[in-house]
């Protein structure tokens, strides 16, 4: 009989698609490491299986332990899957401005949520910061994996993420392209395939307009998941040879053009990733592959990128590529 013993058997070993007609006209190979094929739905069930492995054997966690940790999305997601597998409780603390879809997704898993006011300053006892350490003071067996310091969030990509695209490309990638959140995935990606190319491999960040890897101030911006405004640990800084700013526009134009064209339904750091790549593949020619990872599903952001009058209030709307257009109207 083929099956797997539980879905932590199905993260990672996500595939590589081609990118034929947003890539149009350039020629490097440009190709898509497609991470909602992780049965959570995202990169994140990565860093989810080892930094909890690694607090087994660490005994940080012990078992029946509750894992408590700041967030509302995909990290969130990979955590609630493998807790319940190996017997764990999670409570996920996230500011009230997340939507109450997201939080349901979490409690379908079984975890408990707890939600803060976003009008409170960060000192305040009913802050998300406060309110998820003090979860972890007072609940017993607590631990609370901090992905944005936790080393095992690079090591994760370190250890399967590389090795994947370093396989899959038969060791002929040439540049690496990814957006910028915690800094986990371009780190520990970034160093394996430098490691294995002798650093011929150059890595690429995408980062919003506006978010500190690309010099800002961390000014508000509308794509989910990716910059910054404090330097996390998780972020080695000496592993990108470029970053790449993008802005929310150009992010959510791709990303709706990467559904219609490449039938790839996309969050939208995705679209800002793939904005990134093909500015990096102009450059290059025929024996250069580029390859793009996209983190997640464009399933979560159906009411925002995907809904047209929530595009048309940021005035995003008007001036999406002509095929788009056309495809709307067949
Ligand atoms: N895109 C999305 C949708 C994400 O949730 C994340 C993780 N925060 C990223 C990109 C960035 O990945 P990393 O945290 O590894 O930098």
């Amino acid at each position: 009989m083929q099956y797997y013993e539980s879905m932590i058997d199905l993260v990672g070993n996500t595939p590589l698609v081609k990118l034929t007609r947003v890539s149009a006209g350039i020629e490097a190979t440009v190709l898509a490491k497609v991470e909602y094929f992780n049965p959570g739905g995202s990169v994140k069930d990565r860093i989810a299986v080892r930094m909890i492995e690694a607090a087994e054997k660490s005994g940080e966690l012990q078992p029946g332990g509750t894992i408590v940790e700041p967030t509302s999305g995909n990290t969130g997601v990979g955590l609630a899957m493998v807790a319940q597998q190996k017997g764990y409780k999670c409570i996920f603390v996230c500011p009230d401005k997340v939507s109450t879809d997201k939080i349901n997704v979490l409690r379908a898993y079984g975890a408990e949520v707890v939600v803060c006011p976003t009008a409170v300053d960060p000192e305040h006892p009913d802050s998300y910061y406060n309110v998820s350490d003090r979860l972890v003071r007072e609940t017993p067996g607590a631990w609370k994996p901090d992905q944005y310091s936790n080393p095992n969030n690079p090591l994760s990509h370190y250890h399967s993420t590389g090795p994947e695209l370093w396989q899959q490309t038969e060791g002929r990638i040439t540049h690496f392209v990814t957006g910028v959140g915690t800094g986990g995935t371009i780190s520990g990606t970034g160093r394996y395939l430098k490691e294995a190319s002798e650093g011929h491999v150059k890595v690429i960040g995408a980062d919003p307009e506006g978010s500190v890897y690309s010099g800002g101030s961390g000014r508000p911006y509308l794509v989910e998941g990716v910059g910054e405004d404090f330097w996390p640990t998780a972020y080695d800084a000496a592993i990108p040879d470029e970053i790449v700013a993008v802005s929310d526009k150009d992010s959510f134009q791709m990303t709706r053009r990467l559904a219609k064209e490449e039938g790839l339904l996309v969050g939208g750091s995705c679209g800002m990733a793939v904005v990134a790549a093909l500015r990096v593949a102009e450059r290059l020619g025929p024996e250069d592959t580029v390859v793009v990872l996209l983190p997640d599903s464009g399933r979560g952001y159906m009411s925002k990128i995907f809904n047209d009058e929530w595009l048309a209030s940021y005035g995003f709307l008007e001036e999406e590529e002509p095929t788009a257009r056309v495809a709307d109207v067949l």
